[in-house]
């Protein structure tokens, strides 16, 4: 896709000296002329060192900041999966950020379980509940080279990986001896310990991670955690530092760096400008930043709430739906309706005026999205 570089680069070359914010994603420092993944380049020592380290976690699990120190050979822990990997779905995807999915799909892998409680989740049929098939690392290994030789799919995706982190390490170092040569995202809640995320070190591409909520009374009333926000502010530091900036090929699409999404919530604005004052001045202003419009209720939002539903059966009637039902009977009622406009506007102005400015915008000319 030469040709629609080529009239971005001279865009670069008439800019004014005097121009402070750069506008384009798809430039030095940001553009790689080629890119080998960060697993094939892993010496054959550190890869045994981290074979060996993988499992060691799972006997007195430390996998996540839930601390649980479950033996999972024999227990689960808040994320309800044990020494298996349950996977729910394992396909093409075509749900990502443009620079993810490019034409092909990215070769999405979404696990079951998960280390949070979201009140909202937006996959709560998957990370709630213990749907899927069970698979070794090596059948996962061998799942992922599918994805390349058969979907052409442009990387392997792992989604909600935090509580298998040792078993994808081990998946991952599996499919480098059989072949794999497509970059490794890890799609995360940003809810990872420290432990989890080194293991990871040198294995992933792009970290693909969520910044979800800022106060700790909201991540304990939302998502069942008592900071998320310390966690994930200590976690995307560990992430940038492993991977850097998000970078692309000509191509339009991320092989390596790091690359943040926030789902605006209803009524949450504020916290969604800290998030991005954050990122601007802790992690990196050129963070690439996808904020996210699409919210709505699910999981245990909007549904009646156990004195609604036993009203509802006193009164005989079992047929009366959550949305119909009045604001004082559902639950987490605040959230129960799609974010607004101004809600969003907010939290971009909020990060344009920090100095952020790589977001996963619209293409403003005929290429890619980038
Ligand atoms: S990964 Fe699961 S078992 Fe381990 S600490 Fe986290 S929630 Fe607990």
């Amino acid at each position: 896709m030469k040709w629609a570089l080529r009239p971005v680069l001279r865009s670069v070359a008439r800019q004014p000296a005097t121009t402070k914010r750069r506008s384009l994603h798809l430039a030095p420092p940001f553009l790689l002329d080629d890119y080998t993944p960060r697993y094939q380049l892993l010496a054959s020592r550190d890869a045994s060192l981290k074979r060996s380290a993988a499992y060691g976690h799972l006997r007195e699990c430390n996998l996540c900041p839930r601390l649980c120190g479950v033996n999972r050979y024999e227990t689960t822990g808040t994320c309800l999966i044990g020494a298996d990997v349950k996977v729910n779905v394992i396909a093409p995807h075509f749900g990502e950020e443009p620079c993810i999915q490019g034409h092909n799909g990215s070769g999405a892998v979404f696990m079951s379980g998960c280390n949070l409680r979201c009140t909202f989740c937006q996959n709560y049929d998957i990370s709630h509940q213990r749907n899927g098939m069970d698979l070794t690392p090596e059948q996962l290994g061998e799942w992922y080279v599918k994805l390349q030789e058969v979907g052409k799919v442009h990387n392997v995706n792992i989604v909600t990986p935090e509580h298998v982190v040792p078993q994808v390490a081990l998946s991952i170092l599996h499919a480098k001896d059989l072949g794999l040569r497509i970059p490794i995202v890890y799609n995360t809640s940003s809810f990872d310990s420290l432990a989890s995320l080194q293991l990871m070190d040198g294995l992933v591409d792009v970290y693909l991670a969520d910044f979800k909520v800022w106060n700790p009374a909201t991540s304990k009333r939302l998502l069942k955690a008592d900071d998320y926000a310390g966690t994930a502010r200590e976690s995307l530091k560990e992430m940038r530092r492993q991977v850097g900036d998000l970078c692309f090929t000509s191509d339009g699409l991320a092989k390596r760096g790091l690359l943040v999404r926030h789902l605006v919530m209803p009524g949450k604005e504020e916290e969604g400008a800290q998030i991005m004052r954050f990122l601007a001045s802790e992690i990196s202003p050129d963070c690439f930043v996808n904020i996210m419009e699409q919210y709505h209720p699910d999981a245990h939002v909007g549904k009646p709430k156990k004195r609604g539903r036993a009203a509802q059966k006193a009164a005989g009637d079992s047929t009366v739906s959550s949305s119909s039902a009045s604001t004082d009977q559902v639950r987490y009622a605040d959230l129960n309706r799609p974010v607004t406009n101004k809600e969003v506007s907010y939290i971009r102005r909020a990060a344009e005026e920090a100095g952020l400015w790589r977001f996963n915008d619209p293409p403003k000319h005929d290429g890619f999205a980038i």
